[in-house]
């Protein structure tokens, strides 16, 4: 550490899958990372991957830290020891890592250079979510969002909800949170609160989105906007609106909080939002769930974009980028409401029916080996 003292970390790298491609997933800095969550988030990203049917399987990472108390020096060695303890694990044809809660292009960045430094010459295609001058992708840095907001499209449609006009609460205004927002306000539906880990601010008229942003990019908070009024965090939860959009971490609706929500559709932006316990109290109440692994699928899917590019060495324009991950979430989207609607299962179940019917066909066809 700066200080001089050595710091022992716990970190973590999970492969659930990789029956139909590499595995593909995050990393995490956060005090709360631990063994069990980061097997789920692998998990989780095996039946994302299927969903949408792009090529990868499923992995995650994490390191048990508190990266709001740690300067940039203290990040990187920390990063880069990381990426030396997982290095025999990782590899473009192997296991594909990207950002998650607290890590960002720089991180990437430390990670292909530790693990192109050690194999001697530069391989890119380890880590997606890098800086653009090292390889990165155009549209990846909003590709969650903006995923977000193509399956909140096709739900207003579905359900007759014009997205016009629409209210909207979104539940962390990070990267994911903040981008869906920006693209609904553009859309002309109205973000009327918002909320952070420091506060939760609230207008009925509708909030400023891109001012919004600039102010959190300087800051670092939500707090304090003008135009708008304070709210306790929890009470965003309970708001009379059309769409609500939890886009902070998981569990955060539960059974103690999941009764009062009064959206139409949720739109989990985040990985596991909601319990079971919430999930049953919503689906009774009619609420329209587009499930985390459809939902924020648009991430993983400008990664696998990434990864392509840099295989190919050929890297596409903007519009292409927004055109491809269009096509995919919304084909996903209509593949598991078609499944919703024949089969008559929650969207959630139809989506896990979807991508572990993938990952077991691909399973079967492969046959055990030798
Ligand atoms: P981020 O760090 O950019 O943003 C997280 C935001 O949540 C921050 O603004 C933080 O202040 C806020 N927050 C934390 N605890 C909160 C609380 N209790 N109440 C309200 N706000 C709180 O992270 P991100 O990349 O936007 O990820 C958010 C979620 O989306 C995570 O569950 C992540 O796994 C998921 N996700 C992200 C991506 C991606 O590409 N970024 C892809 C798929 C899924």
């Amino acid at each position: 550490m700066d200080d001089g003292h050595i710091h022992r970390f716990e970190g973590y790298r999970v492969q659930h899958s990789s029956v139909r491609g590499p595995a593909k997933g995050g990393i995490r800095f956060h005090p709360q990372v631990s063994l069990d969550e980061v097997k789920a988030l692998a998990t989780w990203m095996t039946w994302k991957c299927a969903v949408v049917n792009i090529p990868f399987g499923g992995a995650k990472g994490g390191i048990t830290c508190d990266p709001k108390h740690m300067s940039q020096g203290e990040l990187e060695r920390m990063t880069r020891r990381y990426t030396s303890a997982i290095l025999p694990l990782i590899g473009p044809e192997r296991d594909i890592p990207a950002p998650d809660v607290y890590t960002n292009s720089q991180t990437m960045a430390w990670i292909m250079d530790t693990y192109s430094m050690t194999k001697g010459y530069p391989i890119p295609g380890v880590v997606t979510g890098k800086p653009i001058s090292l390889g990165g992708s155009l549209g990846r840095n909003e590709a969650t969002g903006r995923g977000v907001f193509y399956t909140i499209e096709c739900a207003c449609e579905h359900l007759h909800v014009p997205l016009k006009g629409a209210t909207v609460a979104v539940q962390g205004f990070g990267n994911a949170g903040s981008i869906a927002a920006q693209l609904l306000h553009e859309a002309g539906a109205k973000v009327i609160a918002v909320s952070d880990s420091t506060g939760c601010i609230y207008n009925r008229n509708g909030l400023n989105i891109p001012e919004l942003i600039h102010m959190k990019t300087l800051c670092g908070h939500v707090e304090r906007f003008p135009e708008s009024e304070e709210m306790a965090p929890a009470d965003l939860l309970a708001l009379d609106c059309d769409i609500l959009i939890p886009a902070a971490l998981e569990n955060t609706l539960h059974a103690e909080n999941a009764a009062p929500v009064r959206a139409r559709i949720i739109a989990e932006a985040a990985n596991g939002p909601l319990t079971p316990a919430a999930d049953r109290i919503l689906e009774k109440k009619g609420a329209f769930v587009i499930p985390d692994i459809l939902c924020n699928a648009g991430g993983v899917t400008v990664s696998y974009f990434e990864w392509v590019q840099d295989e190919q060495h050929l890297f596409w324009e903007a519009q292409d980028i927004y055109n491809r991950l269009e096509r995919v979430m919304k084909t996903a989207f209509r593949d598991v409401l078609k499944i919703h609607l024949e089969r008559n299962v929650p969207m959630r179940i139809a989506a896990n029916m979807l991508g572990i019917g993938r990952v077991a066909e691909a399973v079967q066809i492969r046959g055990i080996y030798p």
